[in-house]
């Protein structure tokens, strides 16, 4: 029988894709089901980035490329970080990988040794617990209430600090919670840092471009130049361009950290997909209107599910900064007794139940770190959210 290395034999699936996986399957056997478990954007790539592509293939980008990145690429990257954020890197200082939950792979990969630390603030992406596992590290969840704002406390950080620890992984606008760090909200943890040289920051700004309310985001390695060279900067066109299926992520670093993120690279995939790569370059090259106007049409989407949600006895929620998720409690659900004589007892029985009693596929906080919370992506059309809200509503009025 297959025996899995130890590495793997604890970690699953993420309960994400399973999520999907089953609503998917509902949908297919003809139930009317409305799916806001994916995190990725409704829209279609736009159409100069899919003709730039063609072109690509056209001229015969069809091979490998650099390891880790074409130098076209990397130079449309510099100049985004320049332009966009004020941090100025060299185009040794960047790596381009297959989405980036690659690069952060092949970051972890690249630092931990058996054993090492590193400190993600809860509730978070499902993956960062799982890529330092993999790669021999121990994840250290620091809690972050709803009550600050889902933000990590400069104090929960310094505490959870050992001699062990290499890495603070931040998200912001964050997933799953849209929470978003003020110039303010980073200062004290930037401050947390400088006062431990052994300490590194990946700074995930995934979502960067999915801020609201005139956000002002912001990132570390701009706010904070003496901390530049322990500061991997990482971002993707993925949700900003809707290119989820393209696989191109990539980050900003110190050369010897870039330098042995490129020998993971290169002995796992070699390089990033050349064609994709000549997609993200006419992405970050090309004309950024369409950011701001994919911003304001998340932002109504958003308001509409924050406002819908917070009308439903039992159910609060905060409104987030940025990304196009909600993180609402259901707190006041627990204990409810359903129409078919069950009990709620936690976040993962209330999706279960709407999943299977109104056809609305949710991902619990437990997937991500905190209960009772559940996860709404809202990057759906309009029309799916408005049902969906009233059918959550509809079914949470009979409970009793
Ligand atoms: N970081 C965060 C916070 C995310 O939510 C995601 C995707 O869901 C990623 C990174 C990875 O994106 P990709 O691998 O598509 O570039």
């Amino acid at each position: 029988a297959f025996r899995p290395a130890d590495r793997i034999a604890t970690l699953g699936v993420s309960e994400i894709v399973q999520i999907g996986a089953t609503a998917a399957a509902m949908k297919r056997a003809g139930r009317p089901t409305i799916i806001l478990g994916a995190g990725e954007p409704d829209f279609d790539t736009p159409e100069p980035i899919k003709a730039a592509a063609a072109a690509a293939m056209a001229r015969g980008e069809t091979k490998y490329t650099a390891l880790d990145g074409t130098p076209g690429l990397k130079a449309a990257i510099v100049e985004k970080f320049r332009r966009e954020n004020g941090v100025a890197y060299k185009a040794s200082e960047i790596t381009v990988g297959t989405g980036a939950k690659q690069v952060l792979y092949n970051a972890m990969m690249a630092s931990l040794n058996p054993g090492d630390e590193v400190i993600i603030p809860t509730p978070c992406w499902t993956s960062y617990f799982d890529i330092v596992r993999i790669a021999g590290g121990v994840p250290v969840a620091v809690p972050c209430a709803g009550a600050r704002g889902f933000r990590l406390q400069p104090e929960d950080l310094a505490a959870a600090i050992t001699p062990r620890t290499r890495w603070l992984m931040l998200n912001s606008p964050s997933n799953p919670t849209g929470a978003a760090y003020t110039e303010a909200d980073y200062r004290p943890i930037l401050d947390v840092l400088l006062a431990h040289p052994q300490l590194w920051l990946v700074a995930d700004d995934m979502y960067e471009h999915i801020c609201y309310d005139g956000f002002r985001f912001t990132t570390p390695a701009a706010l904070e130049p003496r901390l530049k060279d322990r500061i991997l900067t990482v971002n993707g066109v993925s949700k900003a361009y809707a290119m989820t299926g393209w696989r191109i992520g990539y980050a900003g670093g110190p050369e010897a950290l870039i330098k042995a993120m490129a020998v993971v690279q290169s002995q796992s995939t070699s390089c990033p997909s050349s064609i994709s790569q000549a997609a993200a370059e006419a992405a970050l090259t090309g004309p950024q209107d369409l950011l701001a106007e994919r911003a304001a049409d998340f932002q109504r989407r958003r308001d509409l599910v924050v406002a819908g949600l917070n009308a439903i006895p039992g159910i609060s929620c905060r409104v987030p900064e940025g990304a196009f998720y909600t993180f609402a409690s259901c707190a006041g659900l627990i204990g409810a007794r359903t129409p078919e004589g069950g009990t709620i007892t936690s976040d993962r029985d209330f999706c279960a139940w709407l999943l299977e009693t109104a056809d609305v596929a949710m991902v619990p906080g437990a997937a991500f770190g905190l209960s009772p919370y559940f996860r709404i992506s809202y990057a759906t059309a309009e029309a799916e959210l408005r049902e969906a809200l009233a059918r959550i509503a509809a079914a949470c009025a009979r409970l009793s």
